[in-house]
């Protein structure tokens, strides 16, 4: 009788191990590694979820070993290489191995749904598949199975006979919607665009959208641009169109590949290309920093290396920060590889993303996009691993298990021996440090393809006189260029830097703020729901018509907010069409796309938005870039400020001048002279890779020392912070002389949830103790005598907060 080793889903440090469960004859051959089954777990009779880790023919234990109760998946649901990966992480994030585990499987798996048997098609009448399915199109897999059927199904499964089919449970909210189709054809439509009366514009106009879109139809009423409801109603008495319901699977990002043929490459790109594709002809597990400029062409490079890593029969895996904000980058790698990539985003209904994660595991998709989590994509012999702005925080999962995309990407890449290239005009700290020591190879991209120059950027001090006394926050110099480049017939981009979504209110009278009642943070304005909200509670209230503290009428809305910058651009340029891109216009899925696609199709003058416009756009009609207020990513703390401050001031300005006309960049800031935003100015990396360097020396800060950060949490503020001086003590005990140990601090937002967080930071050089250490504050934190209480472990924490 072999045994199964099981990791089960009871998240506590006493349960983070495998436990031995035994195989019973029937399901001898159908259990194998990475399949979840059900056991028994503890004394009582509780059922619980747990995965196959690995099969042994013989037990260590002594005992009766209890019997796995039954499977869940009929076919493994995470690789090898994955259940490998799964205790590297645990030990790397101070988590579970159940949490990286459940991290790791795509999440229809995580959902409710239902497993089907269907014949591959071959197979239709083969006798056995025929009794399997009692003659029915598909069989359901229920719990109540007989052992003796999952038998025979994983024998017929194993021979290829039949398939497994998920289905999701309240399949993604199907919508219904209504849409307009016609029966008529092109002729018809053209003879009832004759026999319209001349003063029927808007019948000749939904006649043309007709006739245009005849092979789109039935469309959508709501993508119906610029045609009424009402015009649409009168066609449909004429008989002209009907409206029909579509059920409508909800299609948020729209990807339209865009064909790129191969490009001749300048002498850098070639160098790039050259260096990466000697790493995969070799199978070495080199890891390359290009720091390439804006506009040096890094994603040419991208594409080339992976269309060798093809040739050479592997796949590739290539991380973006998030798929919505980069839609250009995704259509360029669907145009250049066609149906053999994979997307993977949030984006996607379960079901969509069963199907492309099928398409990955069976090798249909040889190369897949993705964000963050794509990094456990289950491809098979991965030749190249590509993450572009390889410095953008979200690369690191603020949640359990606290992981970094990067990490995980270079421990996958010595697995499967292939090169990651890590590429960025703005690379983090961490990684040009590393390139500076040789662990990675660096790769200067230094010139624009176009030859063209950099921006020329000028950097406008708002303390002036002149400045000061406009009215808004708009400089004259700034008014000006915008005015100049509509007229050219220019495009331009507004970048309003903002810390949070703030849009919070203030009394002007007396200094009031309205706060979450459970949460030491100010409620923000939502539009759409006309109430004030707490980001981290849900907590709502309504929009307060007087200060409740003093009864002052002089309460508002405080924070220059994009809709107010919109609002002061409408005023200054009439003309001038804007298009706003922010929290408050992109929460429906799909509507950043829509935005980025509109701009591009010269729909809109100026580009106005939050942080979210910054990042890798390309419009080759965009001359001018404007930064309305450079400095409030410096005024946060937090000791990445002016790391943050430079990669969003050059991300930006490297929006200007991409294509044949000159780009001209504009900031606004109080701080002319901080050397991150004089930097930025010059798109000078290393400069500020020197002077940061120094500064992080001096504060003994990230590259130069390693940084861990724990957070404790309880209801009682007391409480937090006495525990918060016991983790303290705690670790004084395993630490040397040379670690630095800063708190417990409250954290800036010291009240969340009704919960009071204190936090303790670490930083140090070498301390062999501290890993050890750190599990063991785990697992004294799961005692009885800490009920209540949270603690959080940040291994080199993004933002310290
Ligand atoms: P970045 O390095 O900022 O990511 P991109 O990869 O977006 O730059 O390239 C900038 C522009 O240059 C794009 O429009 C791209 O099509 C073009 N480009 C890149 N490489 C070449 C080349 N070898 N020849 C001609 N155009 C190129
Ligand atoms: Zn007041
Ligand atoms: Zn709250």
């Amino acid at each position: 009788m072999s045994v199964a080793e099981v990791v089960v889903d009871v998240p506590t440090m006493q349960t983070n191990r495998p436990f031995e469960y035994a195989i019973p004859n029937s399901l001898e051959d159908v259990v194998v590694p990475g399949m979840r089954v059900e056991v028994f777990f503890g004394r009582g009779k509780r059922k619980v979820q747990g995965f196959v880790m690995k099969i042994n023919e013989t037990s260590s234990f002594s005992g009766k070993l209890k019997p796995i109760n039954r499977v869940i998946d009929l076919r493994p649901v995470l690789t090898p290489e994955m259940l490998k990966l799964s205790s590297w992480l645990a030990d790397e994030t101070y988590s579970f191995e159940i949490s990286c585990l459940q991290t790791m499987l795509p999440s229809v798996m995580r959902a409710k749904y239902k497993q089907f048997i269907e014949p591959v098609e071959e197979f239709v009448d083969d006798q056995e598949v025929i009794s399997l399915l009692d003659g029915n199109p598909s069989l359901e897999i229920t719990p109540q199975m007989s052992d003796e059927k999952l038998q025979l199904i994983n024998h017929l499964r194993r021979q290829n006979k039949i398939k497994i089919e998920y289905v999701v449970e309240n399949q993604a909210r199907q919508l219904k919607r209504q849409a307009i189709t016609t029966e008529l054809n092109t002729i018809q439509l053209h003879e009832q665009k004759n026999n319209l009366r001349s003063n029927a514009k808007a019948q000749f106009k939904l006649i043309n959208f007709l006739i245009d879109n005849l092979d789109k139809l039935p469309i959508e009423m709501g993508e119906v641009e610029g045609i009424s409801r009402a015009t649409i109603k009168t066609a449909e008495k004429n008989g002209l169109l009907k409206i029909v319901e579509v059920t409508k699977r909800r299609k948020p990002i729209e990807i339209t590949p865009e064909q790129t043929t191969k490009l001749n490459l300048t002498e850098e790109q070639k160098s790039a290309v050259d260096q990466i594709n000697d790493s995969i002809d070799n199978s070495k597990s080199d890891t390359f920093l290009i720091e390439g400029v804006t506009g040096s062409g890094k994603t040419e490079v991208y594409l080339q290396s992976i269309e060798r890593a093809l040739k050479q029969g592997h796949s590739a895996l290539m991380l973006v920060p998030e798929i919505s904000l980069t839609p250009q980058m995704v259509n360029r790698v669907t145009g250049r590889f066609g149906d053999k990539v994979a997307v993977l985003h949030s984006g996607l209904s379960n079901g969509e993303r069963y199907d492309e994660w099928t398409r990955i595991e069976n090798g249909e998709a040889q190369v897949v996009v993705g964000a963050r989590s794509a990094v456990f994509a289950p491809l098979k012999d991965i030749g190249l691993i590509i993450i572009d702005e390889e410095h953008e925080a979200s690369y690191k999962q603020d949640d359990n298990p606290r992981y970094h995309a990067r990490n995980v990407a270079l421990w996958r890449a010595k697995q499967h021996k292939c090169p990651v290239v890590l590429g960025s005009a703005t690379p983090s700290l961490e990684s040009r440090a590393r390139a500076q020591k040789g662990v990675y190879h660096l790769i200067y991209m230094k010139k624009r393809v176009n030859e063209h120059p950099l921006p020329h950027v000028q950097i406008i001090d708002m303390r002036d006189a002149e400045n000061s006394a406009v009215k808004g926050d708009i400089s004259p110099l700034l008014q000006d260029n915008l005015y100049r480049a509509i007229k050219r017939g220019e495009q331009a981009i507004v970048l309003l830097n903002r810390r949070g979504y703030s849009s919070f209110m203030m009394c002007r009278e007396c200094g009031f703020t309205l706060k979450c009642p459970n949460c030491d943070v100010s409620l923000t304005y939502h539009k759409d729901l006309a109430k004030m909200k707490c980001h981290y509670c849900g907590h709502d209230e309504p929009v307060p018509s007087i200060c409740p503290n003093c009864k002052s009428k002089k309460i508002g809305f405080y924070g220059t907010g994009t809709q107010n910058i919109e609002h002061q651009l409408n005023e200054i340029l009439p003309q001038a069409r804007v298009l706003r891109m922010d929290v408050d216009t992109t929460h429906k899925k799909g509507s950043h796309a829509k935005i980025i696609k509109a701009f591009g199709d010269h729909k809109a003058d100026i580009l106005l938005g939050t942080q979210m416009i910054a990042k890798g756009l390309d419009f080759p009609n965009v001359t001018l870039v404007g930064v309305i207020n450079a400095d409030t990513t410096l005024s946060i703390a937090d000791y990445r400020a002016s790391e943050r401050t430079f990669q969003l001031l050059t991300q930006v300005s490297g929006r200007a001048g991409r294509a044949d006309k000159e780009g001209h960049v504009i900031i606004q800031t109080f701080n002319p002279d901080h050397y991150a935003i004089k930097d930025a100015s010059k798109q000078d990396y290393e400069n500020f890779y020197k002077q940061e360097m120094y500064l992080r020396h001096q504060s003994n800060y990230t590259p130069y020392y390693f940084t861990t950060l724990i957070s404790v949490a309880h209801k009682d503020e007391g409480q937090a912070l006495k525990q918060g001086y016991w983790l303290k003590r705690q670790l004084q005990e395993a630490l040397s002389d040379h670690a630095i140990l800063l708190g417990p601090t409250p954290t800036m937002i010291s009240r969340k949830q009704n919960k009071y967080y204190y936090q303790v930071i670490v930083k140090y050089k070498h301390e062999p103790k501290l890993h050890q250490k750190l599990l063991d504050i785990l697992n004294d934190t799961q005692a009885d005598t800490k009920k209540g209480f949270t603690i959080a472990i940040d291994n080199e924490p993004q933002h310290i907060d």
